[in-house]
């Protein structure tokens, strides 16, 4: 049987004589795996359509113990992302939490638009990488079940103080006067941000800008924040930190 969804290649694995395993994170069914036969070969049609980051629109055929890319129809291959090192990094990061977190055998339409959108920022210079490393982190926490607490003080209700104090474990947050246990202080400047991470429409969420002092708090919050939900380190974290 055949089917077409839109996808991305989030990961390869070379198997075989010139065979690619790919991973894909496809907007109809979720992760997926699917070999793309001889694709290693520069002459096969695969080859260009096939790497890493290349988005489009595939068509698979469902064998009995495996599937197979049948097709792609190529649409965009974030060829930016290789001129750079970091954003290299940065966007397989990006690639192995999809992996980790998106869903299986179900739409995924809201992981596959958080993806695409940031790839795309982080692609063509768009928005500071720090930032969008810190959108990704905590807007990814929301949709897999883990949003943190920020409507208010977890103690008073209180909406706004400046400074105000979040609990990265439990995602509470205090007001001011009550600081709760086990927080750290973050400035309004900070909250604000995580709050329209985690509250605004998909369409405006990357209008948000921040300065570098924001930045600074808001990437110690967020990769603590979500690492702490999935309970896992990441390779390709440790990587981007070291050339960072
Ligand atoms: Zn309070």
């Amino acid at each position: 049987m055949t089917f077409s969804s839109d996808a991305i290649v989030l990961k390869i694995t070379k198997t075989g004589e010139s065979d690619r395993l790919l991973t894909l994170l496809t907007r109809d069914r979720g992760i997926m795996k699917a070999f793309a036969k001889a694709a290693d070969r520069p002459k096969n049609k695969l080859h260009m359509s096939t790497n890493l980051f290349c988005y489009g629109r595939f068509t698979f055929y469902e064998g009995v113990k495996s599937t197979k890319v049948e097709e792609c129809d190529l649409n965009e291959t974030f060829y930016n992302l290789q001129s750079d090192i970091g954003k290299l990094a940065l966007a397989q990061y990006f690639n192995e939490l999809m992996i980790e977190t998106a869903p299986v055998e179900t739409d995924a339409n809201e992981y596959l638009r958080l993806l695409l959108n940031t790839l795309y920022f982080l692609a063509n210079d768009k928005k500071n990488p720090r930032f969008l490393k810190s959108l990704f982190e905590m807007r990814l926490s929301s949709m897999i079940g883990y949003m943190p607490s920020l409507v208010g003080c977890k103690e008073c209700g209180e909406f706004e103080t400046d400074p105000m104090f979040f609990n990265t474990e439990s995602g509470e947050l205090f007001c001011n006067f009550c600081k709760g246990t086990g927080t750290k202080m973050f400035s309004l400047d900070t909250v604000t941000s995580m709050r329209h991470i985690v509250f605004s429409d998909f369409e405006k969420l990357y209008s948000l800008s921040a300065d570098e002092k924001t930045l600074d708090s808001l990437e110690t919050v967020t990769e603590k924040y979500l690492l702490n939900a999935i309970k896992r380190n990441f390779r390709t974290l440790d990587f981007y930190k070291t050339i960072k």
